[in-house]
């Protein structure tokens, strides 16, 4: 009997997400499938009654992916085990009070992990010289969430999103078939051509735009020639639901080092990023550079930071004994370093990576403390146009406060400086900054874009929308035009014919009945 909760307070914990920018509206029911067979049973009946499913993981997501806006049902992943046993090393943990297993082939370096699994369990359960590379920072998220967002993190700036080290899926269609695809099994030629277990052909037709050269996770996965897997990749959960993911490992560094620098201008931390990527090119290895600006610094609450006032900081982890840090040492000193925090044992990195989450962490705290609202970007741009995209979101920041002059913090920027990939979080106390911060959002979204960035370099794009002359489009559409979502939405009618599945991600459910006339 698969788990159904019906109760107010049981579907008021899926009512939104961690963005708080959209609300559940009348939902039923949410059902806690425990194996890949319960996900068939649901997707199959839901799709033979035509009920809307929207699949949920843990719910850190930042545009409302897993919140069903349309109604119907909502299908948590947190209970989902592993498909089926393998002739590999079985590892059990335990979480929300349930064993887990996941398989390890430890001499190909692989994992095979069900989709209700935390990275931050991930990373427990792993052998201790292994290691899943991409490093979002919230660790709460699950691996099929992180697959279904293409997710990334700090040390992306080495490693690569998570689309580098997804070796194969289990998915289930929205007509409730399982395909099981390997990197290589299927490519496209024009269409992408599959069969899934029971031998039913499917032919995908795929979107024709042209995805941007940098980080992006906007929109399908969309190439000349690309493999199955990278469709699903990415697709936010509107393709079908991920049961298990089948993982590339590496080798876990042992000598892993901290430094957090401090800087008194940001010209001197922008100087020392610099340094840092010609060190990367050379012979040391870097494996992440975030920046925080001063505003971030401000609101951060934090011994390191009581008392001072510095200009901007930037957290970086590179690998080398101390004998091999020259670069960094000498980067440090070009750029005028005014503090820095330095760890190299365990314990200090995480307490630096805590340090890092703690910022957007305590943003959220924060919000929920005054009842406010924040509008978050998620924009990269190549790295030419980075410099004056910086200034750009300072002058957005400045605008807001000129505009409402208040206590406390009005924008904060930091992130993922190494892929020219940074977060403002506009701090929202009333709708009328609200109204301002997504003015200001939008036309940066159109600045980045203009320049070959994305909307989206990480996060997806959900629900997330904007209105343009009375009518609301999804953020996409700046980017690929109306005609790309359009493709977006043909090549998702193709798995799901009835439309059940995830319905007003990436695409608003408007827009099917645009294509079907
Ligand atoms: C403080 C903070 C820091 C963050 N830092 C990062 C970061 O560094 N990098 C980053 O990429 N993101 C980051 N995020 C965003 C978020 O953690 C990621 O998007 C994460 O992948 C979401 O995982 P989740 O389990 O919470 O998914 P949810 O929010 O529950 O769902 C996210 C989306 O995935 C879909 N989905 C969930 N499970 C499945 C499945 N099994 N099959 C198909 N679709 C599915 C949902 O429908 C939804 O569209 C951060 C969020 C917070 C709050």
């Amino acid at each position: 009997m698969i788990r159904k909760e019906t109760a107010p307070e049981s579907l008021a914990d899926f009512a939104t997400d961690e963005s708080g920018i959209v609300q559940a509206v009348g939902v039923e029911a949410v059902c806690f499938p425990q194996s890949e067979q319960e996900v068939c049973e649901i997707l199959a009946e839901a799709n033979e009654t035509r009920t809307l499913i929207t699949t949920s993981g843990a719910g850190t997501g930042l545009n409302g992916g897993r919140v069903a806006i349309h109604g119907g049902m909502v299908m948590a992943t947190q209970e989902l085990r592993t498909p089926q046993p393998r002739e590999l090393l079985a590892l059990q943990a335990e979480q929300f009070g349930q064993q887990y297993v996941i398989y390890i082939d430890e001499k190909r370096q692989e994992a095979y992990v069900p989709a209700g699994v935390s990275t931050e369990l991930l990373d427990q359960m792993l052998p201790e010289e292994l290691l899943y590379p991409p490093d979002p920072t919230e660790k709460s998220g699950f691996i099929g969430a992180n697959i279904a967002c293409n997710a990334s993190g700090s040390r992306t700036f080495h490693y690569g999103a998570s689309r580098n080290w997804v070796l194969g899926l289990r998915v289930v269609l929205p007509t409730g078939d399982i395909i099981d695809i390997t990197h290589g099994d299927y490519t496209a030629d024009g269409e992408l051509r599959f069969a899934n277990q029971s031998g039913i052909q499917y032919a995908v037709p795929l979107p024709s735009y042209q995805m941007p050269a940098g980080k992006n996770a906007a929109g399908l996965y969309a190439r000349p020639g690309m493999d199955l897997v990278d469709l699903f990749v990415g697709s936010e959960g509107i393709l079908g639901v991920i049961t298990e993911v089948h993982l590339k490992l590496t080798e876990r560094p042992d000598n892993i080092v901290g430094e957090i620098a401090f800087f008194s201008s940001e010209a001197d931390a922008l100087g020392f990023v610099e340094d840092l990527r010609a060190a990367a090119a050379g012979a040391m290895t870097v494996l992440s550079i975030e920046y925080f600006d001063s505003n971030s610094l401000d609101f951060m609450e934090h011994e390191v930071l009581a008392g001072k006032d510095y200009g901007a900081a930037i957290y970086t982890e590179v690998v080398g004994t101390l004998d091999e840090l020259d670069p960094l040492i000498a980067a440090l000193e070009a750029n005028d370093y005014a503090a820095d925090w330095f760890a190299d044992s365990s314990e200090e990195e995480l307490e630096q990576k805590e340090f890092r989450h703690s910022l957007p962490d305590e943003v959220h705290a924060y919000l929920r403390r005054h009842n406010s609202q924040a509008w978050i970007t998620d924009f990269a741009v190549p790295a030419e146009k980075f410099p004056e995209m910086l200034q750009a979101y300072h002058a957005a920041g400045a605008a807001l406060r000129e505009k409402f002059p208040r206590e406390g913090e009005h924008c904060l920027v930091f992130g993922h400086i190494g892929n020219y990939h940074l977060h403002v979080e506009f701090i929202a106390h009333n709708s009328e900054e609200l109204a301002m911060a997504k003015q200001l959002y939008s036309e940066l979204a159109r600045q980045a874009i203009a320049w070959g960035g994305t909307v989206s370099a990480e996060h997806g794009v959900g629900k997330k929308t904007l209105t343009v002359d009375g009518r609301t489009m999804p953020y996409l559409e700046l980017m690929y035009g109306k005609q790309g979502v359009i493709e977006i939405a043909r090549t998702k009618q193709a798995l799901d014919p009835n439309l059940i599945l995830n319905v007003g991600n990436m695409v608003p459910r408007s827009y099917f009945k645009e294509l079907n006339g």
